[in-house]
C-alpha cells in the first residue's frame, strides 16, 4: 500500500533542508512530511558563501563572516568595505547536520534515502516513485532537476570552480578579510578569478572559478590555484591541502519550470539560482519564506513573480548576455561595477533590492554601447 504524506519534499539539499525549517517554524510545523534524497548526506561538499545586512535564518550555522572584501582587475585593486553588509560563509556540512537533528527532533518528519525516478500530480495531489517505493502526498516541494536545460535557445554559461581548504605552516591570512574575486591571473575571455576566504591565520578556501561553456580538466584547476598561490601569496612558505571541493552552476536565462498544481519546484530547480552570478543562498532563502507564510495564508504555495523580480531577470539577461558575448573583457564588467559605485549599492543590486532609480544610475555606470547592444539583444530573444 502507498503511504500517504501532508508534503513530501523530494531532495534534501539546501532547500530541501531549508524547507522542513521554515515549514517547523510555522503553523503547518504539525504536518507529516516525507524528506527524499538519495544520499546520506554527509559529506562536506559544498560551502555557501553570501552577503547580508541582517541576521540570517541560518545565523547560528555561519562559520566566518567578513567586513571587508580585497578586489582586483588588472587595473584596479581595492579593500571593499561592504558595511552595512557582511560576507557569511555556511559548510555545507554543518547545514546537512542541522538538517539531521531537525529531523530526529521532530517525529512527524521522516526522512528515507531513495532515488527519486518521478513525480507527478495525480487527480487529488501527487504521486512520487522511487527506486523502491510509491508514495502519495498533498503536495510535493521538488529541488531535483529533472529538466534539461536548452542551451542553445538560452543564454547560458557554466560556473565552474574547484575550491582547496589549506592550512599553511606560517600565519599568512588576515581572518577578518577575504578576496571577493581576483581577476590578476591570464584569462583567454573567459570569466575568471579566485577567491580566499580565510578563517584563521592558517587556513582559507581558495577557490579557482571560472564563467565559460566548457568545464576544464581536474588538474587544470589545481594549476590555476598553485599558480596563484606562488604569484599572489608568496608568503606562504608550506601548506596543505586539508579539503577540496567542485562545483557546476548553472547561469542562464533558461526559466525554469516553478511547477503546477500540487508539485512545487524550488531551490536550482526551481528558478532559485541568479542568472548572472550563480549566488542562490539568499535568493533562496527570501522564496522560501515568502512561499511558506503565502501558503499558511492561502494555502496556495504558488507564487507570482513580482515586477521587481521580472525587472532584475532582464537586469541579469543584459548581464548574461554581455559575458557570454565577451562584449566586455570580464575583469572590467566588474571593476567598473565596484570602481564606480558604493560597495554597498553594488550588492544591495544584486541582492535585487535597489530601486529603479537606483538601477538606472548603477546601469548608467556601465560601458554604455555594450550594454545597450546586450540590452536590444535580449529584447530580439537572446
Ligand atoms: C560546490 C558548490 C558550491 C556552491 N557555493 C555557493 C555559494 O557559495 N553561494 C551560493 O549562493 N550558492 C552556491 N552554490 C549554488 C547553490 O547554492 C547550491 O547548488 C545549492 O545547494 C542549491 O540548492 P538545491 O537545494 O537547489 O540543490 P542541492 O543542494 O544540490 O539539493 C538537491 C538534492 O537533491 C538530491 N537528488 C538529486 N537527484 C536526486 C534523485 N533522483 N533522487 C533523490 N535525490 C536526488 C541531491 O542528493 C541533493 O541533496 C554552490 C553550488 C555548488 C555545487
Amino acid at each position: 500500500m502507498q503511504k500517504h504524506f501532508d508534503y513530501i519534499i523530494t531532495g534534501g539539499g539546501l532547500a530541501g533542508i531549508s524547507l522542513v525549517h521554515y515549514f517547523l517554524n510555522s503553523d503547518l510545523r504539525d504536518k507529516r512530511i516525507l524528506l527524499l534524497d538519495k544520499s546520506e548526506k554527509k559529506d562536506n561538499d559544498r560551502t555557501w558563501c553570501f552577503w547580508e545586512r541582517e541576521a540570517s535564518p541560518f545565523e547560528f550555522l555561519v562559520h566566518h563572516r567578513w567586513q571587508h572584501l580585497d578586489f582586483y582587475t588588472p587595473d584596479f585593486a581595492e579593500t571593499l568595505n561592504i558595511a552595512p553588509y557582511k560576507y557569511k560563509m555556511i559548510r555545507g556540512i554543518d547545514f546537512y547536520e542541522y538538517g539531521q537533528q531537525m529531523l530526529i527532533s521532530a517525529e512527524n518528519v521522516e526522512k528515507s534515502v531513495e532515488n527519486v525516478q518521478k513525480v507527478v500530480n495525480t487527480a487529488d495531489g501527487v504521486l512520487v516513485t522511487t527506486d523502491e517505493n510509491e508514495y502519495t502526498a498533498d503536495y510535493c516541494f521538488n529541488s531535483i532537476r529533472f529538466e534539461k536545460i536548452c542551451k542553445d535557445k538560452n543564454l547560458y554559461l557554466d560556473q565552474h570552480f574547484k575550491g582547496w581548504t589549506i592550512r599553511t605552516k606560517n600565519p599568512v591570512f588576515s581572518p577578518d578579510k577575504a578576496t571577493l574575486m581576483d581577476f590578476r591571473l591570464p584569462h583567454a575571455g573567459e570569466t575568471k578569478f579566485v577567491y580566499v576566504l580565510p578563517t584563521s591565520e592558517n587556513e582559507a578556501l581558495i577557490e579557482a572559478t571560472l564563467f565559460s561553456p566548457d568545464l576544464l580538466q581536474s588538474e587544470e584547476y589545481d594549476k590555476i590555484i598553485t599558480d596563484y598561490i606562488s604569484e599572489y601569496l608568496p608568503q606562504i612558505e608550506k601548506y596543505e591541502v586539508l579539503h577540496e571541493e567542485f562545483g557546476v552552476i548553472p547561469m542562464t536565462d533558461y526559466k525554469f519550470s516553478p511547477g503546477e498544481k500540487n508539485i512545487v519546484n524550488i531551490g536550482t530547480a526551481g528558478g532559485n539560482t541568479k542568472a548572472s552570478s550563480g549566488y542562490t543562498f539568499c535568493y533562496l532563502q527570501k522564496h522560501l519564506q515568502r512561499m511558506t507564510e503565502s501558503f499558511v495564508k492561502t494555502g496556495n504555495p504558488h507564487l507570482t513573480k513580482t515586477v521587481r523580480q521580472k525587472r532584475s531577470a532582464w537586469l541579469d539577461r543584459i548581464f548574461l548576455n554581455v559575458l557570454q558575448n565577451h562584449r566586455v573583457p570580464p575583469p572590467k564588467v566588474f571593476g567598473t561595477l565596484f570602481e564606480n559605485n558604493k560597495p554597498s549599492q553594488v550588492l544591495k543590486f544584486m541582492s535585487e533590492e535597489t530601486s529603479f532609480l537606483e538601477e538606472i544610475k548603477i546601469m548608467s555606470t556601465m560601458q554604455i554601447f555594450p550594454f545597450f547592444r546586450a540590452m536590444l539583444s535580449t529584447m530580439v530573444g537572446k
